[in-house]
């Protein structure tokens, strides 16, 4: 496992299951503070950061007064709108307490088919670099399309990473990594790097994430497919204690697991 010191564009994707609590859907205030201060201080050590949440849909479903989180598309798209800007009023305030300003990009999965939309993302985050901003993505839920755009974040994690031109993608979730099976089974054997994503590793991904998330380990290792074919490095990390972050960049033992990027394919 090598360290990522060289990375200097890096996109990180955290889940609801990071930023909320799974009882309440409520922010985890926390975590939440603890994780935008890595990033501040990331980006003081001159990288470009990334940050793609989630979240939105459970913390306006707390905040909206709905029991967990909604399943008709009316209620979770008010819901997406109620906590985006839960959110964003969070990390403006807090990145803006060390001094970053960000910018809020909501996608749909059409950047990816539509050259003028691809190009307008591309160009918007070339100038957000060029004036030392955070770009903060979401889903744009309010305008999904069922089936068609983006339900979880991990794929779009890995889409933005392609757009942006990062070096590294990061997802943070609540595993340390890829096991060979399930993670409480004392049998399974954790992997630290994946040369190639096989059926072996897909078969090992199974089961989703949390009560608040809705990815899992097998759309993280579709997202690291994506982004290693992209000639990007990807990594899966946990998300107990965020200060792991620094230990990416800065030691060469961390505990995750390393994608490598397939430069063939470039
Ligand atoms: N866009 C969804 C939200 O903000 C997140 C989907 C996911 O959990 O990955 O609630």
């Amino acid at each position: 496992m090598p360290c990522f010191a060289e990375k200097k564009r890096v996109v990180i994707k955290v889940g609801s299951s990071t930023l909320a609590y799974a009882e309440t859907g409520s922010l985890n205030i926390r975590k939440c503070r603890m994780l935008v201060e890595v990033l501040s201080d990331l980006k003081n050590s001159g990288r470009e950061i990334v940050f793609v949440t989630s979240g939105a849909q459970c913390v306006g479903a707390a905040k909206g007064g709905f029991h967990g989180k909604p399943k008709d598309m009316p209620s979770k798209q008010a819901c997406a709108a109620i906590g985006q800007s839960e959110l964003m009023r969070f990390y403006s305030e807090s990145f803006g307490n060390f001094n970053h300003n960000v910018a809020q990009l909501l996608l749909t999965r059409d950047v990816i088919s539509n050259n003028e939309r691809r190009t307008n993302v591309i160009n918007t985050f070339n100038k957000l670099f060029e004036l030392s901003v955070i770009p903060i993505i979401n889903a744009n839920d309010v305008v999904s399309i069922k089936n068609l755009d983006f339900d979880e974040n991990d794929t779009l994690s890995a889409i933005v990473a392609k757009l942006c031109g990062a070096d590294l993608l990061v997802m943070l979730t609540d595993v340390d990594g890829l096991y060979t099976g399930d993670p409480s089974d004392p049998e399974s054997k954790f992997i630290d790097e994946v040369d190639n994503i096989n059926y072996d590793i897909i078969g090992m991904a199974k089961g989703s994430g949390s009560a608040v998330g809705s990815g899992g380990m097998l759309t993280k290792i579709e997202a690291a497919q994506i982004a290693v074919d992209a000639g990007i490095d990807t990594v899966i990390i946990g998300n107990k204690d965020l200060r792991i972050l620094y230990d990416l960049f800065e030691q060469d033992s961390t505990r995750c697991t390393w994608f490598k990027a397939q430069s063939d394919n470039l």
